[in-house]
């Protein structure tokens, strides 16, 4: 009963902060706030909507005030677990704050508030002849600040680097309610780089309430081609030799058969279904270096092994081709009911070795794999497909998913390149972590703040209560900290 008043009170303090058509606290209003896009469940004990950094400010100094845990959320789409609120709690979505306050074609920059949809960006820059560089595969759905507190990457982040390279300042919600700011709009502000240090950091350190974004000169010229191999080996190759050419396209993007056979079923796109894996490759800049740098990135890809290579000859083929790579993580539904994505890194001379022993394990543990990711970055996103609905399949799945993160590991990579550890990596920290190293980032995150209330549970297994690792959550089980 004392339980039930204190929720009561604590929603009637929210509708009192934001108005109390944006608060949800009924679980089926709350259902889809109950996960992202990981495999992993728990329910809020109520969801929040607030619409300024004022409100935000309220929201947190109440949840820390009342002792209650925290979780700042964008659209829902993070991969690690990073906005399900492990232990119940406060769900702050953000979505309501999405206006680009300014664009700055002077300066090349842009003030957004964090809910700002990525691809809405790059729309509203387009007239000034720019575009927001960082553009995840979800970047129709995605928020900025969600993009911030992943250090989001993306197909085009090969050339002009990931999130972090591309916010200026940012204006924080500490953990404690106190708001501040980030750096600002200059480059190289003195001092310690905070603004560096807050990018990736997971929803941990604060609330992102505005963030001051680079925005780039839309390229005078740009080239899409489609390199077709009959074996994955040889496109993986092809990688290595592009890159150790010297010519860095804008994106360098794998396809693997599986995954072709799950696109040509959901996109209007000719890939063809027979190939072993196909290259997605853009070269982009003034119209006389793309001429010449696409010359040779198609020179290398024969070289390799290419039976064919296709160019894009309007805006049209090659919106189809980005659809279809774009659309990939969706069309795998097409194969499977379920896919666990990974999401590791590993020297893109090691990409042939690493696929044949991803595939080696998911052989062993009799899942399909379908790998699609950025190649030239070496960072692989194996799907492994399976069916929650199988008793066994989902334990499995992640049986699997470690021992593919392990190689990652073994063969000097790392275990996330642009998913973040959130809940579902935090039991590997260890792979690439000393214990020493680890509690030097708790120290970093209690100089912000210690508030073991803040999104409670991400990235570190050590806080009280937030058990060793990640483990299968029990799906029918609704209840807060069915993660535990
Ligand atoms: C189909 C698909 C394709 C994807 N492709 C890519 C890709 O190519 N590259 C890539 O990097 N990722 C990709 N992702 C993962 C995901 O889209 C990104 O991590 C994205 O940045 C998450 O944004 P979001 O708004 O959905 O954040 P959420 O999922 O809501 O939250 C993610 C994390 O950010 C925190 N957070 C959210 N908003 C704020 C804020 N304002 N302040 C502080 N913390 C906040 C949350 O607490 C959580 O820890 C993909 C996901 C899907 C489903």
């Amino acid at each position: 009963m004392a339980t039930k008043t204190k929720r009561t009170s604590l929603i009637g303090a929210l509708e009192g902060i934001v108005g109390a058509e944006f608060v949800l606290h009924t679980p089926e209003d709350m259902v889809v706030f109950e996960y992202d896009g990981s495999i992993g469940k728990s329910l809020p004990q109520v969801v929040v909507f607030p619409s300024t950094t004022e409100q935000v400010a309220q929201i947190v100094r109440l949840a820390y005030s009342v002792d209650v845990p925290i979780v700042p959320r964008g659209a829902g789409t993070g991969l690690s677990g990073g906005a399900v609120a492990v232990k119940g709690g406060i769900v702050v979505t953000l979505t309501r704050m999405n206006r680009i306050l300014e664009i700055d074609p002077v300066n090349r920059q842009a003030t957004v508030e964090p809910g700002v949809i990525n691809l809405h960006l790059s729309e509203q820059a387009e007239p000034h002849g720019l575009y927001y560089v960082p553009d995840p595969s979800s970047q129709r759905v995605c928020t900025i600040g969600g993009n911030v507190a992943e250090n989001s990457g993306g197909p085009h982040c090969l050339a002009y680097g990931v999130t972090t390279n591309h916010v200026l300042g940012l204006e924080v919600v500490l953990p404690d309610g106190e708001v501040v700011w980030l750096g600002g709009p200059l480059e190289d502000m003195p001092g310690y780089d905070l603004t560096g240090l807050f990018v990736g950091s997971e929803g941990t350190l604060g609330i992102v309430t505005k963030a001051i974004v680079k925005l780039y000169p839309i390229a005078e010229s740009v080239r899409t081609l489609v390199a077709v191999y009959e074996e994955i080996d040889d496109a993986s190759r092809a990688v290595s030799a592009i890159i150790a050419s010297g010519v860095i396209p804008a994106a360098l993007e794998m396809i693997d058969k599986v995954t072709i056979e799950a696109v040509v079923q959901a996109v209007d796109v000719e890939y063809p279904s027979d190939a072993g894996a196909v290259l997605l490759i853009e070269v982009d800049g003034l119209k006389e270096a793309v001429e010449q740098e696409s010359e040779a990135v198609e020179a290398i890809c024969r070289d390799l092994g290419a039976r064919e290579i296709r160019v894009a000859e309007t805006p049209e083929d090659r919106e189809r081709l980005w659809a279809a790579r774009k659309g990939a993580l969706a069309a795998l539904g097409r194969l499977a009911p379920n896919y666990y994505i990974l999401d590791g890194v590993v020297p893109r001379s090691r990409l042939m070795d690493v696929l044949r022993r991803v595939g080696e394990i998911c052989d062993r543990y009799d899942f399909r794999v379908a790998n699609v990711f950025h190649a030239g970055d070496g960072n692989l996103h194996p799907n492994i497909l399976f069916d929650e609905r199988i008793p066994g399949q989902s334990e499995r799945v992640l049986e699997a998913g470690a021992e593919i993160m392990q190689v990652c590991v073994e063969v000097g990579g790392t275990i996330t390149g642009e998913h973040g550890v959130g809940l579902e990596k935090k039991g590997f920290m260890s792979l690439v972590f000393s214990p020493q190293d680890i509690a030097a980032m708790e120290k970093v995150r209690d100089a912000f703040s210690s508030v073991e209330t803040f999104n409670p549970c991400k990235i570190f297994s050590t806080a009280k209560g937030c058990g060793e690792g990640w483990r299968v959550p029990t799906l029918p089980d609704l209840g807060p900290g069915s993660f535990l």
